[in-house]
């Protein structure tokens, strides 16, 4: 059991506020996280579980490390000691599909973004269900990939204002194999996680690479 008073605990919500920061004004630089769109989260204890997340309404661009709530297993606001928070910051509408994943054995950190290919691609391939990334050297930055003769596919799912639902639906298709990297809800944007921030945000840089190579040419 982790001693949540202390000051590595502490330490380490601020280094995960200030990573996502700098995350924001970069994927803003991008287009990737226009006005207040998307949100990030990062698991910082794990048991208890309390997860950090961009709070509701922040503009990515221009995030300081005081626009965050911590929240524990069951959504509630809480200080870094667990207590409850008197914060009137929210978590973000998304928050229950953020921590339905980061319940997650491995996960460290969610990210999602609203960038333009993965919004129209989640349009263009929701009849097949999935976008197809095959081939491609750029494979080999997202999670256990080796080499680019692979296929991955990152499903669509239908957007919903029910993230509960979205959720389910989520853990559902992790638990088949059909989600693994990541996912797309139609018109909305992507969704991607991995062991921790560095290596979340580095799946945002390839999916968001590849979405685009594959708007472009028209497929691989
Ligand atoms: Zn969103």
């Amino acid at each position: 059991m982790l001693n949540l008073a202390n000051t590595n605990h502490t330490k380490k919500i601020h280094d995960a506020a200030s990573d996502m920061v700098a995350y924001g004004q970069a994927f803003y630089a991008k287009g990737w996280n226009l006005a207040t769109s998307s949100n990030y989260s990062a698991v910082v204890s794990e048991e208890p579980l309390q997860v950090l997340m961009t709070a509701s309404g922040k503009h990515k661009g221009e995030l300081t490390t005081s626009d965050f709530v911590l929240v524990d297993e069951s959504l509630k606001v809480v200080e870094p000691d667990g207590k409850p928070s008197t914060t009137n910051l929210k978590p973000s509408a998304e928050a229950a599909l953020h921590l339905a994943i980061a319940r997650r054995a491995g996960v460290g950190a969610v990210l999602h973004t609203h960038s333009i290919w993965s919004t129209i691609l989640s349009e263009r391939y929701f009849a097949d269900k999935a976008v197809t990334l095959s081939g491609y050297e750029m494979l080999k930055a997202l999670a256990g990939i080796k080499t680019h003769e692979t296929t991955v596919r990152i499903a669509i799912l239908e957007n919903s204002q029910d993230m509960d639902e979205v959720a389910e639906i989520v853990n559902a298709k992790i638990d088949s194999g059909e989600i693994e990297h990541g996912f797309l809800l139609k018109g909305h944007g992507l969704y991607t996680w991995a062991a921790s921030l560095a290596a979340a945000r580095n799946q945002v840089e390839a999916l968001e690479f590849l979405f685009e190579v594959v708007g472009r040419s028209g497929g691989s």
